[in-house]
Formats: structure tokens, sequence, C-alpha cells
């Protein structure tokens, strides 16, 4: 769909404004383009040079976002069928590094596998997919052909009901794209897990937090542990699986919950005693009944959904913390983790630090942890990189 490229509409940027680019960064803020070359249709491929004229690459323009410009290729190249089996070429092929034999991971995690705006989950047969930018929108059915041509997989979902859509323009939509999406079983290389990919939260399954569940199991063993947040128990299931005496699951979503019992069931693991409840409201009672815990995660949902948010959230993530710790017995191990892309590692670390001196605990960190390499970080943008927590010594 898109003209070859000496054809294309130009974007020039205000003088100076070229270096983040310069730099390995993807994106061009409205505010940091000098013209635009006459009415450019939003969602278009444009080229994009500097000030002073040199060519910086093309990227996807949308003239109605704060992010104007994403950018696809250093290069010149068209946005067709052969870019996208190009991108994704690249990715399946670091996946099956990682993860050899295994049909579960993130496939694309959108600037970081350099597809702007786009992530793509692969549950086994199924490919749920994200897009939160229009010009990844207008050129979809390349990217489900391209998708649809990986060995293995039947069916694309379109998990659009992502916010960030609106401000791009775009609407909600939830479905089937292409295929057939039926309930999987799908394996993190150790647990399985029944999966529906048109039901459940997000894209389904946590696949951020793999590495980290399995880096808990030894802290697990033994003890009683613990899951705050346990949507559909990937941390309590290890815990049970590696020996801990008992595990305790709290979710304040019922269907989530119903979840851990069936996967317990599916991998023939002891019995999880789960709690529907509000996490908060149950740390008090836990409190109150002066339980304690060997081992205790608390991996909730962002807290900061904006960069308005981060004050009130780090009080949340103090308080929520500081709870957790408390719980501990006189020696005991802490999972504490945050997936809001506006709290930076260093404010993290500064909430973990307040969360042990107000619970009143001396810790050590033994392990920064971020989220599994599936989910790589683009380093010249740190908002690939979401997903911080750290493993934690506590001692009264
Ligand atoms: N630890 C999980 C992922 C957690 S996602 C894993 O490893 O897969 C965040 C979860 O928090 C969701 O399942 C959501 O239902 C739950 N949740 C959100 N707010 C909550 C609250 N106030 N109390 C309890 N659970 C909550």
């Amino acid at each position: 769909m898109d003209s070859p490229n000496d054809s294309l509409p130009t974007i020039t940027l205000k003088p100076r404004e070229e270096r983040r680019l310069r730099h390995g960064h993807l994106w061009v803020f409205s505010n940091e383009i000098a013209r635009a070359d006459g009415e450019i249709p939003p969602g278009a491929l444009v080229r994009v040079m500097a000030g002073h004229g040199a060519p910086l690459g093309v990227g996807i323009y949308n003239p109605h976002s704060l992010i104007a410009v994403r950018m696809t290729s250093r290069a010149s190249a068209p946005l067709d069928l052969a870019w996208f089996r190009g991108r994704i070429g690249r990715a399946l092929a670091l996946r099956e590094k990682l993860f050899p034999g295994e049909r579960t991971y993130r496939l694309l995690h959108s600037e970081a596998d350099g597809v702007p705006g786009v992530i793509v989950d692969r549950f086994d047969r199924v490919a749920v997919v994200q897009i939160a930018a229009l010009g990844m929108e207008d050129r979809r059915e390349l990217l489900y052909d391209a998708l649809m041509e990986i060995e293995g997989i039947d069916g694309i979902v379109e998990r659009n009901d992502n916010p960030l859509r609106t401000l791009e323009g775009l609407p909600q939509r939830v479905g089937i794209g292409r295929g057939v999406a039926d309930p999987q079983i799908i394996s993190d290389g150790r647990l399985r897990y029944h999966l529906d990919p048109l039901g459940g939260q997000k894209t389904g399954f946590y696949l951020d937090q793999r590495a980290n569940r399995l880096a808990m199991r030894p802290f697990a063993a033994g003890g009683r542990v613990l899951d705050l947040f346990s949507n559909y128990g990937g941390f309590a299931l290890h815990a049970r699986d590696a020996g801990a005496s008992s595990v305790i699951a709290v979710d304040s979503s019922a269907l989530a919950v119903a979840e851990i019992e069936r996967n317990r069931v599916l991998n023939g693991i002891g019995p999880i005693e789960t709690r529907v409840a509000d996490v908060f409201s149950e740390l008090v009672e836990l409190q109150t009944a002066k339980e304690t815990f060997d081992v205790v995660i608390a991996d909730p949902p962002p807290f900061a959904r904006s960069k308005k948010n981060v004050v009130a959230a780090r009080k949340k993530y103090v308080e929520l913390f500081a709870g957790s710790l408390g719980l501990l017995g006189t020696s005991g191990f802490a999972f504490l983790a945050t997936c809001s892309h506006h709290i930076t590692r260093e404010t993290f670390l500064e909430i973990v630090r307040e969360s042990l001196f107000r619970a009143r605990r001396a810790g050590t960190i033994l392990e920064e942890r971020g989220a599994s390499p599936d989910h790589p970080v683009h380093p010249a943008m740190p908002e690939t990189g979401y997903l911080h927590g750290v493993i934690i010594r506590a001692e009264r």
C-alpha cells in the first residue's frame, strides 16, 4: 500500500531535534517537527529529515498523536509484507534460542523488536495481538499474513482493549482476527496452564514474570508462601511445585482465582489455599490474625497509570510492600515488583528502601530483576523496560 520511497512525504525536524533519533530512540514528538509536506494522511509512511536536511529513515505518521512519528527503518524500507516477515523472523529466532522447542512466549515486544506499537504474545497455536499505533492498525492484514506463516500458528486474536489506543484515535476491539482461537494448554517449560485466548486479562497470561517465578522456587521450598495478586497462580503454582509447605494465593478476581485450582489439578500439584479478596484488606486481616510467612510475593497491577499518578502510586506501593514485609517471620524472603511504566528503577529502589524502613525490617537485595528476556528492553527507550523487581531477604 505504500508508495515507492522517493515519493514518500517528508517530515522535517526542528534544528537539533534529530539527536534523540541519532541515539537510537524511535519516536518523534509532535512539537519537534518543523514542517510536514502538505497534507499527509494519518497512518502514512513518511521520510524523516533532520533540520539540516540529513535523512534519518522512515516511520509511520499520526498527526493526532503526541508521538507523531514512530520510526520503522533507519534506511528507507517500505512497510510491506517483506518488512513484517523480516522483523517477525528475527524476533522468532530470538525466542527459539531463549526457549528451545517451546511455543509460548512474547513474540513481538513493540519498539524493542523493531515493530513500533505492536505487541504479540504467542500462546502455542494462537497469536494474541495488541496494536497501539494507527500506522500499524492500517497495515494489520500484512502483520497477520506474516504471523499466519509461522509454523504451528492457527489463529490470531485481537486484544485491542488498551486505553493507549484512544490516544491514537483507535477503537477498542476484541475478537478473532484470523483463523481459530480455541482454548489452549500452554507451558512455561516447567508447568502447564489452561488458557482461553479470548477470555482473561491483558493478553491472557502474564508472560513477563516467567523467569521470576522460576527464580523464587528455591526460596519457596519448605516454606509457607503468600502470593499476593496471584492472577492465574503463576507464582503460587511454582512455589507449591518447588516444595512449599503451604501456599495462600490472593486475588480480587474470582475468575482468575478459579484458574489456579484448574491449573493445580492439571499439574498434579498439592493444595493451594485461594482467597478472592482485596489485597490491602487481606494484609490487615493476616496481620490481625498474627499470621507469618517465609516468603511473600507482591506483584500488583500498575498503580501509576500516568505521570500525574506517580506520587499517589508511590504511597500505595510503600503501603503494600511494607505490609507484605511485615508478614514475614524473624527471617524471610520477598519478591516485590512494579509494572508501572512511570515508575523508574531508581524510584522503585527508593520505594523498596522506604518499605523496609516502615516495616522495621533490615533487608538485603539478593537480586534485582526485570521482565523475562522475551520482553527485551530497547536501550535508548527506557519505557520498554517497565517491570522492576527485587528478591529481598528481610530480618527483624
Ligand atoms: N502475579 C501474577 C500477575 C498479577 S497481575 C502472575 O504471576 O501471573 C495483577 C492481578 O492483581 C490481577 O489478577 C488482578 O485481578 C489483581 N488485582 C488488582 N487489584 C487487586 C486488589 N486490590 N486486590 C487483589 N487483587 C487485585
